[in-house]
C-alpha cells in the first residue's frame, strides 16, 4: 500500500510499495530521477528494491500521484451563501413589485409569512419581509446549549431596551428589535383564550377553533412537557383534592418528538425563526432583509402602495407592494400608521395588558421522590377568579439545560405567575410625541395607561388567590432574591400588550375590520398583538398566531 505524508514544504514522503525502486517511482510520478536521488542520499542505487521504505519527494505543487491518475477528480463546490439565513439587500428589494410585503418578523409576521408561502406554492407570487433588528439568535434562546435561566434573562436585558415614552404610566415596558422578535425569548406558554372572551369576538367560534388547531399543530403545542414529573403530578393532585378543577399541566409550544429516522428536531422551543425555516422550505421564494426599518406606509387614494424603509446607515428605499401587512408589535404598528397619516378613532387606543403578580415559595424536598422533574401547572380563570395562575419550579423556570448540574437541596422552590383581567379602555392608548423624534426622524410614542377600579379589585383577588393556592399545594410563601413573597410587577413589564389596532365590527371601537384590514386603506393589514380585540387572562401569542394565519388566508382568498 502506498501512503503519502505531508510534513513541511520539502518533506513529502512516499512509502514505497512492493517492487518499487527510485527509478519506478520517478517514472510513475513523472519526476526527475536525479532530483529523487539527491533527496534520498540513503538509498544507494536507483534500482534497489526499497519496498516499505520512506522516499522523500519534491513538494506537492510540482508533483501529482500517477497512481490515481485514471480516477476522475471530484469537483469541489465553491458556491456559498454569506449567512445562515438567505438575505436580500434593500437595493434589490426596491427593484421588485411585491404581492405582499410584511413588516416585522415576530410572532405575527412569521405566521403570515409561513402561511402565504404554504398557500401560494408554485404560483409565482412575490413576498417580501423586512425586519428592523439584526440577527441576535438563530433559534429560541432555550434551544441554545450555552443558556441557562440566569444567562437567558440577563441576555434579554442586554439585547432589549426600555420602551421610549413608557414612563411614567407604563414603566416596565421593554422592546426587542431582532429577527424573530420577542419569540426568541418568550416562555412559549400557549393556552387558548377563554371561551367566554372569544364569544364576544367578531369571528364565529368554530372558525376560531379551526385556526387555533392550525396554529397549535404548526407550533407543536403540547400539554406533555411536565408529564411524569413527580413535582408536577403531586402538586396537581393536591390542587384537585382542594377543588381546583381547572388546574392542568402547563401547555407549551415545544417539540418533544424524539430524534428518529435521521430527522433532527433542533427547534424544541418554538420561535418565529421556526416559521421562517418552514417558509424557506416551501416552493414560494421570498425576500428577507434585516436592519430594515419601515418608517412610513405609502398609500394613495385609499390603497396601500408600499413602504418607505431606511437602512441602518439611514439610506431610504421605496419598496412597492400591492398588500402590506404590519406585524411590528403593539407599539410600533400604530406608531407607523399614525406617522403615515392614517387615522381613525380607535387607532392607538384600547391598549390592553393584564396585571402581573409574582409569588415565590418553598417546600421540603423530602415530600417528593428522588426523581423530581420540573413544575409546570396552569390554573385557568373562572367567573369568580378572573385571573390565570401558572406555577413553575424548582426555581423561576420549568426547564433546564441538559448540561446543568442540579445539586440535591433540602428545599425546592415554586414560582407563581398570575395574570389578572383588565378592562380594554379607550383611555389606555399610545400617542405620537411630535417633540421627540428618534434617529430616523419618526416621532416617539407616549404611553397612557392606568388600572381602573375593577382592575384593582382583580389585583386584590390575585393576591388572595396565590395565598390560597400555595396553602392548598403545601407551599410556604417566602421572599426570594430580595423580592417580596408576593409582589405586583411594574405596569408594562408583562409582554402581553395588545389592542392598539384591534379587529372588530364597529369602526368606533376597532381600527381594523374582522380580517385585520386597516379601515380606510385597502390592501393594508395588521397581524400582531395589536390586532387582538381582548386578551382575557391568558398568554396572547397563540391567539395572535391563529389570527395572523387567518388574515393570511384572507389575503390569499382575495388576491
Ligand atoms: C421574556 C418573554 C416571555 C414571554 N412569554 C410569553 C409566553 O409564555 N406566552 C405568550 O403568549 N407570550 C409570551 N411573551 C410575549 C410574546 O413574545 C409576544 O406576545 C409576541 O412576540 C408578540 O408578537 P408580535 O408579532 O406582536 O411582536 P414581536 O414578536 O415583538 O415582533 C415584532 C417585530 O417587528 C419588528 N419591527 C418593529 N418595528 C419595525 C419597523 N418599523 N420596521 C421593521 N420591523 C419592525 C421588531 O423588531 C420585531 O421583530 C413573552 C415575551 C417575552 C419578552
Amino acid at each position: 500500500m502506498n501512503r503519502f505524508f505531508k510534513g513541511c514544504d520539502r518533506m513529502k514522503v512516499w512509502v514505497a510499495h512492493e517492487k518499487d525502486t527510485l527509478r519506478t517511482i520517478a517514472d510513475k510520478n513523472h519526476l526527475q530521477l536525479e532530483e529523487l536521488i539527491t533527496l534520498n542520499p540513503c538509498i544507494e542505487s536507483p534500482d534497489q528494491n526499497i519496498a516499505g521504505k520512506p522516499v522523500y519527494l519534491p513538494s506537492l505543487s510540482d508533483f501529482t500521484m500517477s497512481d490515481v491518475d485514471e480516477i476522475p477528480t471530484c469537483t469541489v463546490s465553491t458556491d456559498y451563501i454569506n449567512n445562515w439565513i438567505p438575505l436580500t439587500s434593500l437595493e434589490d428589494m426596491a427593484k421588485t413589485d411585491y404581492d405582499v410585503l410584511i413588516i416585522g418578523t415576530g410572532a405575527g409576521g412569521g405566521a403570515v409569512l409561513w402561511r402565504l408561502c404554504e398557500q401560494w406554492q408554485n404560483q409565482g407570487k412575490r413576498i417580501g419581509i423586512i425586519e428592523r433588528g439584526d440577527q441576535v439568535l438563530q433559534s429560541h434562546a432555550r434551544n441554545i446549549s450555552t443558556m441557562n435561566g440566569e444567562r437567558l434573562t440577563k441576555y434579554f436585558n442586554y439585547v432589549s431596551r426600555p420602551l421610549p415614552g413608557s414612563a411614567p404610566e407604563y414603566p416596565g415596558a421593554r422592546q426587542l428589535f431582532a429577527l424573530g422578535g420577542r419569540t426568541l425569548f418568550w416562555y412559549t406558554f400557549t393556552m387558548r383564550m377563554h371561551l367566554s372572551d372569544l364569544m364576544k369576538w367578531p369571528i364565529p367560534i368554530d372558525e376560531l377553533k379551526t385556526y387555533y388547531k392550525i396554529a397549535e399543530q404548526t407550533m407543536n403545542v403540547t400539554g406533555e412537557f411536565t408529564t411524569d414529573s413527580s413535582y408536577t403530578e403531586i402538586l396537581l393532585n393536591r390542587l384537585w383534592a382542594k377543588g381546583y378543577a381547572t388546574a392542568e399541566k402547563i401547555i407549551m409550544a415545544a417539540d418533544l418528538t424524539p430524534q428518529s429516522y435521521g430527522r433532527v428536531h433542533t427547534d424544541v422551543f418554538y420561535s418565529s425563526i421556526s416559521f421562517i425555516a418552514k417558509a424557506l422550505n416551501m416552493m414560494t421564494p421570498f425576500d428577507l432583509a434585516v436592519n430594515a426599518r419601515a418608517v412610513q406606509i405609502l398609500h394613495d387614494q385609499g390603497k396601500a402602495t408600499g413602504v418607505k424603509v431606511m437602512s441602518r446607515d439611514k439610506n431610504s428605499y421605496i419598496l412597492k407592494a400591492k398588500t402590506v401587512v404590519l406585524s411590528a408589535s403593539t407599539f410600533e404598528t400604530p406608531r407607523l400608521l399614525l406617522h403615515s397619516g392614517i387615522k381613525s378613532r380607535a387607532l392607538g387606543h384600547y391598549l390592553t395588558n393584564q396585571s402581573f403578580m409574582i409569588g415565590t415559595g418553598t417546600m421540603s424536598r423530602t415530600e417528593f421522590p428522588a426523581a423530581l422533574g420540573t413544575l409546570g401547572i396552569m390554573i385557568t380563570q373562572t367567573p369568580e377568579k378572573p385571573y390565570q395562575v401558572l406555577m413553575a419550579g424548582p426555581g423561576d423556570f420549568y426547564w433546564y439545560q441538559t448540561y446543568e448540574v442540579k445539586p440535591l437541596t433540602a428545599e425546592v422552590g415554586a414560582t407563581f405567575f398570575c395574570y389578572g383581567r383588565t378592562e380594554s379602555r379607550y383611555e389606555n392608548r399610545i400617542t405620537l410625541n411630535p417633540n421627540r423624534l428618534d434617529e430616523y426622524g419618526v416621532p416617539e410614542i407616549q404611553v397612557h395607561f392606568s388600572f381602573n377600579e375593577e382592575d384593582t379589585a382583580v389585583i386584590r383577588k390575585m393576591e388572595e388567590g396565590i395565598k390560597q393556592i400555595a396553602s392548598s399545594a403545601g407551599i410556604i410563601l417566602i421572599s426570594r432574591d430580595g423580592r417580596p413573597a408576593i409582589c405586583l410587577m411594574p405596569r408594562g413589564d408583562l409582554h402581553h400588550d395588545s389592542g392598539t389596532c384591534r379587529i372588530g365590527d364597529d369602526p368606533l371601537t376597532s381600527a381594523a375590520d374582522q380580517n385585520g384590514q386597516i379601515r380606510g386603506v385597502s390592501g393594508l393589514y395588521v397581524a400582531d398583538n395589536s390586532a387582538l380585540p381582548s386578551i382575557g387572562c391568558e398568554n396572547p401569542t397563540l391567539t395572535t398566531v391563529a389570527l395572523s394565519i387567518r388574515t393570511a388566508d384572507h389575503i390569499v382568498a382575495n388576491s
